[in-house]
């Protein structure tokens, strides 16, 4: 049996809904075990209680503070932009092409999917409220056949200042980046003449993870993340929808189901208890159990969207494509990696010196 996404129950999604409106009561009349938690939390102001000074904050916060309005700007621009008629015939295998412009435009790896009903959400949840669309409860628009879905890679050292500021920065970056690359690719697809659009924090037509899956760019690991073979967990996923016709990639399996087993290191790692290690199976795809309330709790606790387990995860570190054959199930090689890993890393990789971006200096 299929299961349909539905975006209203994202965290992102209930966090925006406000006590008292016909939303907030129909979806916790429907999810009363909910409702609790969800309310002791409520509201998206992540960094109020960041232990940095009032300076610190006037300095630095301004620089992530107007990438919603920019997101705004690409959804509207695209939106408005004319498809061409008739389209422009499409050559055999221009799938190639296609990935190839999209690195040309910031992609770091890319792959397709043939989109079929259940790779989308059946409802918009409120997410798109920051860019002007109220479209909360509306059914989502499947008329797509195909996704180009590309992943752009995370600094290291800002990854591994996780759960400071930096970490914090670069996600904010990288989302920016990677919605920019989608709106490139999504006007172009256009201007051939192919109803497209790009998907970016701020508007979400499909889950990005079964996306990405299904594209061939990794395996799901126990954080339930996206884990690149080359880039581990510290990437952002992006996603063009398109009518275009493409040739579709397929799921690529580089041995990390087994590794996972061995290692846990995410969930060891995880300040919250959120990540836990039973799988489960979401259309033939495997997933983790995750708690996104005790999850969400610490990064409003905190101040900081946290991302120790994107820093914790040996792939992040690094692990060469040649290892990576080597050991693929066999367990007593992992067992083997894993130690050189903790040998050379410890448990978590966590670098406490400021990164020059956002050092300092006292006079
Ligand atoms: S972001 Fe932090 S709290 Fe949330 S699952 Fe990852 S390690 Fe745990
Ligand atoms: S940290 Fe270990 S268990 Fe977690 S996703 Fe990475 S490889 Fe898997």
């Amino acid at each position: 049996m299929k299961t349909y996404y539905d975006e209203r129950h994202l965290i992102f999604s209930r966090m925006r809904l406000k006590p008292g409106t016909d939303a907030y009561q129909d979806y916790y009349q429907k999810q009363p075990h909910l409702k609790a938690k969800d309310d002791a939390m409520r509201g998206l102001n992540i960094t109020e209680k960041l232990r940095v000074s009032n300076h610190y904050k006037s300095l630095f916060f301004p620089l992530t503070q107007n990438n919603k309005a920019l997101l705004k700007n690409w959804h509207d621009f695209l939106e408005h932009h004319p498809l061409k008629s008739p389209p422009v015939t499409i050559p055999k295998h221009f799938s190639k092409n296609i990935k190839e412009i999209a690195k040309h435009f910031g992609a770091d790896a890319v792959g397709i999917v043939r989109l079929t009903d259940d790779h989308f959400y059946s409802h918009h949840g409120a997410q798109s409220d920051d860019i002007g669309r109220p479209l909360y409860g509306q059914k989502t628009d499947k008329d797509y056949r195909y996704a180009i879905v590309y992943v752009q890679s995370m600094n290291r050292d800002m990854i591994n200042r996780a759960p400071f500021f930096e970490e914090m920065l670069e996600t904010e970056n990288v989302y920016l980046n990677i919605a920019y690359t989608g709106f490139r690719l999504a006007l172009y697809l256009k201007s051939l003449g192919y109803k497209s659009l790009f998907q970016s924090e701020a508007f979400y037509l499909t889950p990005l993870v079964p996306l990405a899956y299904d594209a061939g760019l990794g395996e799901i690991g126990m954080a339930n993340h996206l884990v690149h073979p080359e880039y581990g967990d510290a990437i952002r996923i992006g996603a063009v929808l398109t009518q275009l016709p493409l040739e579709a990639d397929r799921p690529i399996d580089f041995g990390l189901e087994a590794f996972c087993k061995r290692c846990a290191l995410c969930l060891m790692n995880c300040p919250s208890n959120s990540i836990k290690p039973h799988p489960r199976i979401v259309n033939q795809r495997r997933f983790y159990k995750f708690d996104d309330q005790t999850c969400f709790q610490l990064w409003k606790n905190t101040g900081t969207d946290c991302g120790t387990c994107l820093q914790s995860c040996p792939f992040t570190q690094g692990i060469e494509r040649t290892t990576l054959d080597w050991m693929k199930n066999d367990i007593e090689r992992i067992d083997r990696v894993i130690q050189q890993h903790l040998e050379r890393h410890t448990r978590r990789k966590f670098i406490k010196k400021p990164l020059s971006i956002v050092a300092i200096e006292e006079e």
